[in-house]
């Protein structure tokens, strides 16, 4: 599909406003057109869409062009300020615990990038603050995941504490806590199981480990790749937990990542990291304004 460049879209919608000195408000009507759609097109929900439209529309009428911007250029610049704004505006750390262990719990849906995003924030936390974390693997609906952990730990030289799929992750998570106690691991890294879609067993065991674990952050990873579902995702998850942060995942792929908008609208959470590939390494910090662009075009 070839997404047409919000700006040259403004631009042509808002020509007549060049030299007029303010923007009124039936000038706005196409503008407004365009930048639903662009949102739309770039995954942000219907329901954020039409809130954030209504925001901008009070902004802009009225406003005077300043100079040395056209009419364009001006609902571009209130556009992208509101969507950084809405986004947060500055990039949000990870939690730290006075004493350690600082504990992080993972949460999502099967397949959106917790045992990946694990590693990584596994990998930053070594390389950054030089921490000696521990990764627990409870999630033991799929088999796969602890090896899938295991190997990360390996190749990380992360210690992964497991007792297989037949314990009960809740007693796994105490005593992988025991043991980051004993060891003295500043950090734990909770990896928990996901559903295809929301359950509520799945958020029965999540809220009971939740309760045991007192985590500083429970983070929620949600694939952006996955659209709008991405934010129902987010909410679902938002309702029943005590969420502090979420990591977008798969933003590598072609995505524009307006989830990033709609999560943010609908839980009122941060987004902490952004994953952009299946490496360790492929974790960023995120960045309201970046997004801001990135969901513009
Ligand atoms: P989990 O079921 O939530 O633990 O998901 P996984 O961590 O197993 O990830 C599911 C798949 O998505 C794996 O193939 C990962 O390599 C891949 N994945 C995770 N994060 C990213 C990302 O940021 N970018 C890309 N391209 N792939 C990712």
């Amino acid at each position: 599909m070839a997404f047409e460049n919000l700006t040259q879209r403004l631009s042509k919608t808002l020509k007549n406003l060049t030299g007029q000195g303010k923007i009124r408000e039936e000038d706005l009507q196409a503008s407004l057109r365009e930048i639903r759609l662009a949102l739309l097109e770039a995954d942000v929900s219907y329901s954020t869409v039409k809130k954030f439209i209504d925001q901008i529309r009070q902004k802009a009428k009225g406003q005077e062009i300043l100079e040395g911007l056209n009419g364009a250029q001006q609902v571009i610049k209130i556009v992208n300020d509101e969507l950084t704004a809405l986004m947060g505006d500055e990039a949000v750390p990870l939690n730290k615990s006075e004493k350690i262990p600082t504990i992080i719990m993972m949460a999502g849906l099967q397949g959106a990038g917790k045992t990946t995003t694990i590693a990584k924030l596994a990998y930053k936390l070594k390389r950054e603050n030089n921490a000696r974390p521990l990764l627990i693997a409870a999630d033991v609906y799929r088999p796969a995941a602890i090896d899938q952990l295991e190997i990360l730990g390996r190749d990380l030289d992360v210690p992964v504490f497991s007792q297989g799929t037949d314990v009960d992750p809740r007693e796994i998570v105490k005593a992988g806590l025991a043991q980051a106690k004993e060891n003295k691991n500043d950090y734990v890294l909770i990896d928990t199981a996901g559903r295809l879609q929301i359950d509520a067993e799945l958020m029965a065991e999540l809220k009971d480990i939740e309760t045991i674990a007192q985590p500083d952050e429970v983070l929620l990873t949600v694939d952006a790749m996955t659209g709008q579902n991405a934010t129902e995702t987010a909410q679902g998850f938002a309702n029943e937990l005590n969420l502090t942060g979420v990591v977008l995942t798969k933003l590598d792929g072609d995505t524009r990542g307006g989830a990033a908008l709609s999560i943010r609208d609908v839980t009122g959470k941060p987004i902490k990291f952004v994953g952009q590939g299946e490496k360790p390494t492929d974790l960023d910090v995120f960045y309201p304004d970046r997004m801001a662009s990135r969901i513009l075009g």
